[in-house]
């Protein structure tokens, strides 16, 4: 692709990786990006929003080796991190680059030669904020109360309970997963034998809405490959194994109340 752009006079200059989709927690293999942006002197970012918190799991790690190669990352702590909306935020190797993207300095701005004014590091050099929140605040707390190792067996326990929920799907004939989830995002659907795939988007459509009002259990939704799933993202530390157990059952209570108008 980046030699057919060049051949049309187009100018790639970006290598997007994913450390873990929204719709299905896939990972790229980031060192085989890595190793084309080199070669092609490209810039490389990598959408870890979610996915760079594998890095904290003995288990799960391997899964965004080669992130280190990145020019660019982008990471939000209010997701699998367990800090409150909104907290996201990016990592840049390139200081000189970054501060050069972002530097305005108009005259009620200019350094001073010392005293307060005078630091050299000034935060709205980096962002197109000038004023701003204290967003850092409740991130750096956080590491101080829980630190990294607490945090890190979450992210464990979330992927047990994906595996768990995997595990009750691939022993129930009605449950199928619809693409491969290798973490912690698990999108299936429940399937009526001899029915199309429109007829069970319109059936997993009724099921995950009869779920939500309930609201006993609260997974989401997406559509892959054509098929409408219910899509359940485990990055709660308050989740427990029962609530999988519930969210199963849920699926399997909701579907014998749905189905029968698709019988
Ligand atoms: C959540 C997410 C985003 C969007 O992040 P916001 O914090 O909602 O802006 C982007 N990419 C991935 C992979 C995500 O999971």
């Amino acid at each position: 692709m980046i030699a057919k752009d060049r051949d049309s006079g187009l100018q790639p200059f970006c290598i997007v990786g994913n450390a873990g989709t929204t719709n299905s927690g896939a990972f790229d293999n980031l060192n085989s990006l890595a190793d084309v942006a080199q070669e092609e002197d490209m810039w490389f970012h990598v959408d870890a929003a979610f996915g760079y918190f594998v890095s904290l799991s003995t288990e799960l790690k391997h899964l965004v080796a080669g992130i280190e190669r990145a020019d660019s990352v982008a990471l939000d702590f209010h997701k699998w991190m367990q800090t409150p909306y909104g907290v996201g935020a990016a990592l840049i190797r390139d200081k000189e680059c970054h501060r050069t993207t972002f530097e305005h300095i108009p005259d009620y701005l200019v350094r001073q030669p010392s005293g307060p004014a005078g630091n050299v590091f000034w935060f709205m050099d980096y962002s197109i904020e000038l004023s701003r929140r204290f967003l850092a605040l409740k991130l750096w707390m956080s590491f101080k109360e829980h630190g990294t190792e607490a945090i890190g067996k979450i992210v464990d326990q979330n992927y047990r309970q994906a595996r768990y929920l995997v595990s009750l799907i691939n022993k129930t004939p009605e449950l199928e997963l619809v693409v491969p989830c290798p973490t912690i995002i698990i999108c299936f659907r429940y399937v009526l034998e001899g029915k199309s795939d429109h007829e069970l988007n319109k059936l997993n459509q009724d099921i995950l809405v009869n779920i939500q009002k309930k609201g006993v259990s609260f997974p989401s939704y997406t559509t892959l490959e054509g098929k409408y799933c219910i899509r359940s993202c485990f990055v709660q530390h308050r989740v427990t194994i029962d609530d999988v157990d519930i969210l199963y059952n849920e699926v399997l209570r909701a579907a014998d109340e749905c189905k029968g108008k698709y019988l």
